[in-house]
């Protein structure tokens, strides 16, 4: 996933698993001096919920002395989660934001030069994923790997998931032995409830029959490989509007960009960080 002279860009949330993930690449980098590192916090715009989730962000990474970059979706697009979540939506509140905040990932983690985006996603993440995937048919999103298109655009910052493989359990573990203070405080716009289901129910095979959440998640990558091979998978294009990878013409955050301008929610405006118009 590394190599010993990668600027690696951290999506660090202020929750357990990403402080984890910090602290963890924090002891990897001290090995290797010409690596760097650097912390991502998006501000979706949520009251009550994200301030204390950055100003935990800022306090660790006082501590670990790495550089901390706080983008919010307002500056990048013109729109909060809090005015979003407050308009009638054909999608939950949280499709928006993962979209949103993937896409602002990545216009950062280019910015700023990084050569890797790390995100702390765990097993349970990529488990619970797999199978909304699965259960909404969304073929697109199983075969999305731009790792293994053939074409990659370079606009696209590799992504590393270094706590794919780690159950849940063990990250928060690892969070309250080492000491550090973390977010608790839920979303105020709560979460996909077609997830929290799939969560529930994945927690309690997995006491029955050890290793499915494992099973679940890598079915995912079986699934790709089998219907595509590496040669044959759809290149990546760059989007139109925003020159984001994507498999299409326009990419996904545009379109939904679009469908809040069309609402009236926002106002398109200059980028701060590619400098192009959204
Ligand atoms: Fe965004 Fe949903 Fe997470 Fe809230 S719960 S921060 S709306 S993804
Ligand atoms: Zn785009």
């Amino acid at each position: 996933m590394l190599k010993p002279h990668d600027m690696v860009a951290v999506a660090l949330s202020g929750g357990k698993d990403s402080i984890t993930l910090l602290r963890i690449l924090w002891k990897l980098e001290r090995r290797f001096p010409p690596a760097r590192l650097v912390a991502l916090t998006v501000d979706e715009g949520i009251s009550g919920y994200r301030a204390e989730a950055i100003s935990i962000s800022r306090e660790v990474c006082e501590e670990l002395e790495i550089e901390h970059v706080v983008v919010s979706f307002e500056e990048l697009f013109g729109v909060t989660m809090d005015s979003v979540a407050s308009r009638p939506n054909d999608l939950q509140p949280c499709s928006y934001c993962g979209v949103l905040r993937r896409k602002a990932l990545n216009d950062c983690a280019r910015r700023l030069g990084a050569t890797k985006l790390a995100t702390a996603h765990n097993l349970d993440d990529e488990a619970q994923t797999a199978l909304l995937n699965m259960m909404h048919g969304d073929i697109e999103r199983i075969l999305q790997t731009p790792q293994g298109s053939t074409k990659i655009p370079a606009s696209f910052i590799p992504r590393i998931k270094p706590l794919a493989e780690v159950p849940e359990r063990e990250t928060t573990l690892y969070a309250y032995a080492s000491g550090v203070r973390f977010q608790t405080t839920p979303c105020p716009h709560g979460h996909d409830a077609l997830r929290g289901d799939i969560r529930v129910m994945l927690n309690r095979l997995e006491l029955k029959h050890t290793g499915l959440k494992y099973t679940v998640a890598r079915s995912v990558e079986r699934i790709s490989t089998a219907v595509a091979r590496p040669g044959e998978r759809r290149a990546f294009r760059t989007c139109k509007s925003c020159g984001d990878p994507t498999p299409n013409d326009v990419c996904e955050g545009c379109l939904m960009l679009r469908t809040l301008k069309t609402a009236g929610d926002i106002t398109f405006k200059e980028s701060p960080l590619t400098g192009q118009s959204r």
